[in-house]
């Protein structure tokens, strides 16, 4: 039997620990808090107390059709809003009112009037919480800063881009007059064919956990000071387990035993918590046959018993319906209320028939069904986030105190991250990067579309109008986009000043020149179709003009989308853009294939043909001018995949791969190779300048639980550009009580290294960080022998043995 340690107690014991000079002004604060909870609480009713666990989505109070698609001005209709706000007492309003963005002007003069109505005109005079989804900038404002969706951020592998997108956001957001976001996404991206990969940090929870923390203290500041204007309250989302789903489709089933979700899904959750995430969104799912939402054991047991979690914990849209409407636990929607109250949720997201919530909650509550104590507990906690928030005293915030909304220091950043996320992943013969005077034909559907860069949540909810508020395109096209929304309905008076951002053939024109560079669709995305409909236009002509340049840029990947009209049933590329890059490798030019993704789509058909290929993923609008950076070698790339890239659609797997995924036989007439073939590996990009990894030490090789393990390994830049390289730390262990993944990363560190320099790159690992959650669900450090390996990527690393010891055997 194996000396085992159980580890859970550790958190514990750093809680009690955490005794400093400034606790007793802490304490006086929270004392504050409570006594002004304590107070509102004694003066409200029963139904004041529902109101504020209700959120409506803003149609259900403005002007015009109450369906979350209304093309209408965002305009608060006075009735609407006395009866929601002032009769039934709704605490909070979430979305936009349309498919278009706002000026911040705007926002502050809709929500400025919905705080009227709950400050002005109740007895109780508890503001609004208005709540966002600013995934990557503030979504939903006109002339906000869009950073790259945060896959891409992932990509760079450097966490100071999720802090910088977390504080622009949380200052843009603010400029919007809104304090509280639904970001950032903590699942894990372990399936490429979900449809919201691109919201997450990717598929590992180390990973996710570091870029999770980096980008809530952007958002809530170094102390969690959201009393700060600057500064909003996070929602980690969506807990837990939401994209591990059996068919890679949407709010589908997933199966996860309960050390799965403890060893992956919870960590980057439980990261949040302690980094001090004010709120949390569940998961729209159902694990096990249960939904997320109706769910104790996750809600209670879980989130708040055991990881002490202490926030507000949301609903996803219209959740606590879906139990009886499409899960079938409940069998009326009063039964589902019982129940997700009852397990654990503070707030719903209604979001639209409020009234059918209050008044069958009321009836439980008075029945006895969902006891006093519960309500009043969700209500402390709502009421804690608005005081917390400053909302008593600043219900809205002033779009004029936020001069540096949209700045150019904001887009620099944007572009930052971007730029830096570049990842290259093959370069064949160096062809990269182009020298001036190239002649250049850009083509593919994703070679001169902003929408495509920036992906869903961007202007509107799927992201389709973003041509509209920024000027990527030429003229014309613009004039053609606009005729378009305009026969939708769409008001667009106020929206035609688009802000002049690039696309990739308009950035490469401007390097290049714009003699030099040309651009040809060959396939495009449908005006107006779901996200995977094309239309072929004239791939003869793109072949033909390929014989009067020096090289082809072929753009493809996927058009916007998220959530269930992003479900996919094929993760090849689309059959036209194959199509096209297969017309294109027959005329003897090199071509340099540009992936604008969400999720690696497959491309093992056309990959031997490419002379080069750069995954761009899904940038922002700063992206056209990244990726030409990249190309034209101002930029030396520095992305690394924070995903496998899959090579065939049966082959899906991350890294951290149990080891009977490869299962070898050559004995007699049974031969198989049972090889994982993934295209790229978790980690993998390569540079314009060359690594060499030299000196590794591990400075111990026996080491007991209480250790930290030394590692270091010179880099040399030995080739002639300087560049940032990423240095990966994994671990294997080797025996395990239960089957143990084939390895896992525990480090990573980001170095600029000049051409022909060296850098030692050191880590310090504690072995407590090897625990594991047993088939007990028990987190536990088991002795044995062990591998660390570092390098470049999960695959090409060097490795060492070392074994760990309990210090009692
Ligand atoms: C999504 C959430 C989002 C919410 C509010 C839901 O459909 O799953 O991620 O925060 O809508 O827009």
């Amino acid at each position: 039997m194996k000396n085992i340690k159980i580890i859970s107690y550790i958190s514990i014991v750093v809680l009690f620990s955490a005794c400093s000079s400034d606790q007793a002004s802490v304490n006086n604060e929270t004392n504050l808090i409570d006594n002004k909870i304590d107070s509102l609480l004694s003066k409200m009713t029963l139904r004041e107390k529902i109101g504020q666990m209700t959120q409506i989505n803003l149609t259900v109070i403005a002007k015009g059709p109450n369906k979350w698609s209304s093309n209408d001005s965002m305009e608060i209709d006075p009735f609407k809003a006395k009866k929601a706000i002032v009769d039934y007492h709704v605490g909070s309003v979430l979305n936009t009112i349309n498919n278009l963005a706002q000026t911040p002007k705007v926002w502050f003069e809709n929500i400025s009037n919905i705080q009227k109505f709950a400050m002005d005109s109740t007895n109780i005079k508890i503001p609004i919480i208005y709540g966002i989804d600013a995934i990557h900038g503030a979504t939903y404002t006109d002339g906000a800063t869009m950073f790259p969706q945060q896959i891409t951020t992932a990509a760079t592998w450097n966490t100071k881009h999720a802090y910088n997108m977390g504080y622009v956001c949380a200052y843009e957001t603010r400029a919007s007059g809104i304090p509280w976001n639904f970001s950032p996404v903590l699942d894990l991206g372990i399936d490429p064919r979900f449809p919201r990969q691109f919201e997450t940090f990717g598929e590992d929870p180390f990973l996710a956990s570091e870029f999770g923390k980096a980008i809530i203290r952007g958002y809530q500041g170094e102390n969690n000071n959201i009393t700060n204007p600057t500064k909003l309250a996070a929602c980690m989302k969506h807990f837990t387990g939401y994209q591990a789903t059996i068919s890679g489709k949407d709010r589908t089933p997933a199966y996860i035993p309960d050390h799965v979700l403890y060893e992956y899904h919870i960590k980057s959750f439980k990261a949040a918590i302690d980094a001090g995430a004010k709120t949390v969104m569940i998961n729209s799912g159902l694990i096990n046959g249960i939904p997320v939402h109706s769910s104790y054991k996750m809600l209670t047991d879980i989130l708040r018993n055991e990881l002490g979690f202490e926030g507000v914990i949301l609903t996803d849209w219209e959740d606590i319906n879906k139990l009886c409407d499409r899960d079938k636990v409940a069998k009326n929607r009063k039964e589902a209320i019982k129940m997700a109250i009852n397990a654990g949720i503070d707030m719903s997201m209604v979001p639209y028939e409020y009234e059918e919530f209050i008044n069958l909650l009321d009836t439980l509550v008075q029945n006895g069904e969902v006891k006093m104590s519960r309500i009043d507990d969700a209500t402390r906690k709502i009421l804690r986030l608005k005081i917390e928030l400053d909302l008593f005293n600043n219900p809205v915030t002033d779009f004029k105190d936020y001069p540096k909304f949209g700045s150019e220091e904001s887009n620099q950043l944007a572009y930052d991250a971007a730029s830096e996320s570049v990842t290259l992943l093959k370069n064949s013969n160096s062809i990269l990067p182009l020298k001036k005077g190239a002649k250049i034909l850009v083509t593919g559907p994703n070679g001169n579309n902003m929408q495509s860069l920036n992906g869903a949540w961007t202007y509107n909810w799927q992201g389709k109008y973003t041509d509209m508020y920024v000027k990527g395109i030429p003229a014309h096209l613009i004039n053609k986009a606009n005729n378009a929304i305009e026969s939708d309905r769409l008001l667009i008076s106020d929206h035609l000043s688009p802000k002049s951002y690039q696309t990739i053939f308009g950035s490469l024109s401007n390097i290049y020149g714009e003699e030099n560079v040309t651009y040809l669709p060959g396939v495009s995305y449908k005006k107006g179709g779901s996200f995977y409909e094309m239309i072929e236009n004239d791939i003869q002509s793109v072949v033909n003009s390929a014989k009067s340049h020096d090289y082809i840029l072929l753009c493809l990947g996927e058009n916007s989308y998220t959530e269930k009209p992003g479900d996919l049933n094929d993760l090849n590329l689309h059959k036209l853009q194959l199509k096209l890059a297969n017309a294109l490798s027959k005329c003897g030019k090199p071509i340099i294939l540009v992936l604008n993704i969400g999720r690696p789509r497959l491309i093992s058909e056309i990959e031997p043909n490419m002379s080069a290929i750069l995954n761009i993923y899904l940038p922002g609008n700063l992206g056209g001018s990244a990726l030409a950076d990249v190309i034209s070698g101002k930029v030396n790339p520095s992305g690394k995949l924070p995903y496998t890239y899959p090579a065939f659609p049966n082959s899906l797997s991350t890294y951290y791969y149990k080891p009977s995924e490869i299962q070898n036989n050559n004995q007699g007439a049974y031969n198989y190779v049972g090889e994982l073939n993934n295209l790229y590996e978790f980690g993998y990009g390569i540079s314009y300048t060359n690594y060499e990894y030299k000196n590794h030490k591990l400075y111990k090789d026996t080491l007991n639980f209480n250790d930290t393990i030394n590692i270091s390994v010179t880099v040399e830049n030995a080739g002639s550009m300087d560049g940032n390289e990423v240095v990966q730390v994994y671990t294997s262990d080797l025996y395990a009580s239960i089957t143990p993944d084939n390895k896992r990363l525990r480090a990573f560190s980001k170095v600029f290294i000049e051409s022909g320099k060296t850098k030692e790159v050191a880590f310090k690992i504690p072995v407590t960080d090897l625990s594991f959650y047993n088939e007990n669900n028990e987190n536990v450090l088991e002795s044995g022998d062990f591998k660390i390996h570092i390098g470049p990527n999960s695959k090409d690393l060097s490795s060492f043995n070392f074994s760990l010891k309990n210090q009692n055997e």
